[in-house]
């Protein structure tokens, strides 16, 4: 583990310990913060796949069971940022009732809290 991917795990253990304070608001943004995570992740395997085709040019003998891990990798990695994203998405699809302000699944058309109209406004 190097010193940032380190900081990382710092920084996302101060998160978990907010996330716990102040509950599901944040959930999102801890989603978010996985997928620069990932990301992060993503660069290193990027970059460990651009060193073995360098020695590959160069003549030197590379593992290739490698690079088949380290593509496998990165598409496991990106299958699952697209999940969070989309969950991310699903999560901002609910609708805010402008009368009462709660968040309302999409196929309803009067709130289930306040019985208001809903209007077609999503949450930013
Ligand atoms: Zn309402």
């Amino acid at each position: 583990m190097d010193m940032f991917e380190n900081l990382l795990d710092k920084a996302k253990d101060a998160f978990d310990v907010a996330l716990k304070a102040t509950g599901e608001a944040v959930d999102t943004g801890k989603q978010k913060f996985n997928v620069v995570s990932l990301e992060t992740k993503i660069s290193k395997d990027y970059k460990a796949l651009g060193e073995l085709c360098y020695k590959k040019h160069k003549g030197e003998d590379i593992d290739f069971e490698k690079i088949n891990e380290l593509v496998a990798d990165i598409d496991a990695k990106i299958n699952e940022i697209n999940e969070i994203k989309q969950a991310i998405k699903n999560a901002k699809a609910k609708r805010i009732c402008a009368a009462c302000g709660a968040a309302i699944e999409e196929d309803t058309i009067f709130c289930s809290y306040c019985g208001a109209k809903l209007e077609f406004t999503t949450e930013e």
